[in-house]
């Protein structure tokens, strides 16, 4: 009789779950989970009475991975297309949504644009020249804005895709790579194409880019992990790695009961580059620095409930939310109506609008230090000015995710590589996350199912 292969999974995050998901049936997993409850940033709270995800809110669709997860675990059903709307930018004193057709905020027909008044004059005239601008092969990587200001012009860099790229990574365009935050854009720079035209003529995805999940995306976690069938301790935080003289891996764990040693023939690292830099620290040193090195971004989430019938003067807001420039000065970095997206959540509560704002990108933790009744008054006086007068929430709560983004800086795919090739030292041991190739759950999702096959593929497990 042969054995199952053993594998510690570390962090029970929705990268660690979907490892132990690929790995069912083929090892013994257990997932090891510092917090009281799996999912990391997808959790699922309730606010005056009402499933309100507190982290991750939808899963992107444009790739399948978190999608078929979904089914994969028996959430199929519960998969929901947001409400159609445009997306929004709060700028120049007004919400103006942006035309179809851009990618993450990059238009792709500048006369789209025309009227929108999401540029002045100047910029939609700095915008129109791009087709006529020399384009050379873009070889090395380079600082988002670096590129796009160059082509597009500074303001419809600060003014649309900043706003798109502080939604999704909390990041700005003058340090986030364009490589590793924008492949799309970087493979038209690499062959020194113009790049409106590269655009323009990309097909479309059709349907929905994002999906939600009924009941809230921390549904997902909790599916899966009760799906794989894994062995789950959570409240365990993992303190140290040690090498075993068969060759596998011995893990130290802090618990409530006092410290926990386990071991196994396997290890997948599925923490944030933080967690994973201490514990390779002895390991694989150039791993550590270069983990060290991925720099995080702190948001808070403001979730409000406000009863329709007390609404304010200015009424409740229509579409599904707004994204904010920084260039604005404003504090609030977005703004969903979770009432108006998504059907499950306004049919769960009809007399009430839930909304939530969020605060911080890299760089601005001293927003986050502030008490959560200020962060609510702020999130809600920038409301006020962006959709008017809503009145006061009767319930609010603020969810802090302190080191919550990883910022894919210039030559993050670089620093991916060292840290893949001093990993890939270490038998039986492998890293997933959103650390390394895409923060969105469905690349989470992708990196954790890689890590599994890898882990089986090293120890000649038959796919
Ligand atoms: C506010 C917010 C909103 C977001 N919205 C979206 C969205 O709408 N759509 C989308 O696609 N993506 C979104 N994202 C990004 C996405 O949710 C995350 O990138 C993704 O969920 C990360 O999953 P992960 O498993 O890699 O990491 P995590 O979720 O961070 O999980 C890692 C787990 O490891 C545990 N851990 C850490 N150290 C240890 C240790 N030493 N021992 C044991 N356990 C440990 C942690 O407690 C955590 O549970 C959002 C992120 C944030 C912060």
């Amino acid at each position: 009789m042969t054995s199952k292969r053993s594998v510690i999974v570390i962090g029970g995050g929705i990268s660690g779950l979907a490892a132990a998901w690929q790995l069912r049936g083929r090892a013994e997993v257990t997932v090891l989970e510092s917090e009281a409850r799996v999912g990391g940033k997808l959790r699922t709270g309730t606010l005056a009475g009402v499933a309100v995800d507190e982290g991750a809110e939808s899963l992107m669709a444009l790739r399948p991975e978190a999608v078929d997860l979904a089914e994969a675990v028996g959430l199929g059903r519960a998969l929901a297309d947001p409400a159609p709307a445009p997306v929004t930018v709060w700028t120049r004193g007004a919400l103006r949504p942006m035309p179809a057709g851009h990618v993450l905020g990059i238009p792709s027909d500048p006369e789209a644009l025309a009227g929108t008044g999401l540029l002045s004059e100047q910029g939609l005239a700095r915008l129109r020249e791009e087709p006529s601008l020399p384009a050379s092969p873009v070889t090395e990587d380079v600082a988002i804005s670096t590129y796009l200001a160059e082509r597009i012009g500074r303001e419809a860099v600060d003014r649309l895709v900043e706003p798109l790229l502080g939604g999704v990574y909390a990041g700005s365009t003058d340090h986030l790579s364009l490589r590793s935050a924008m492949p799309g854009v970087a493979g038209i720079a690499g062959r020194g194409q113009p790049l409106l035209a590269a655009l323009h003529g990309r097909p479309r995805p059709k349907g929905s880019f994002v999906r939600g999940v009924e009941g809230g995306t921390g549904r997902l976690p909790l599916a899966v992990a009760r799906a794989c069938g894994a062995r789950i301790l959570t409240g365990t935080t993992v303190r140290a790695l040690e090498r075993t003289a068969s060759g596998g891996w011995r893990v130290q764990a802090a618990t409530a009961d006092g410290p926990l040693l386990l071991s196994a023939d396997a290890v997948i690292l599925a923490v944030p580059a933080f967690a994973a830099a201490a514990l390779l620290g002895p390991h694989a040193p150039a791993a550590h620095s270069e983990l060290s090195a991925i720099p995080y971004a702190s948001t808070a989430v403001v979730t409000m409930a406000f009863a329709r019938d007390r609404a304010g003067l200015g009424g409740l807001p229509s579409g599904n939310g707004f994204l904010v420039p920084p260039v604005d000065g404003h504090t609030v970095k977005a703004a969903t109506f979770l009432s108006n997206k998504w059907g499950w959540q306004a049919n769960a509560a009809p007399e009430l609008f839930l909304l939530r704002a969020s605060i911080g990108r890299n760089g601005e933790e001293h927003l986050l230090d502030r008490p959560d009744r200020h962060l609510v008054r702020t999130a809600l006086n920038d409301l006020h000015r962006a959709v008017g007068a809503i009145g006061e929430p009767v319930a609010a709560r603020v969810t802090r995710w302190d080191r919550g983004l990883p910022q894919y800086t210039v030559g993050h795919a670089t620093r991916l590589a060292r840290i893949r090739h001093d990993v890939a030292g270490l038998p039986g041991l492998e890293v997933c996350g959103a650390a390394y190739e895409g923060v969105g759950i469905a690349a989470c999702v992708a990196t954790g199912l890689a890590a599994a096959e890898r882990v089986l593929d090293r120890a000649g497990v038959p796919g």
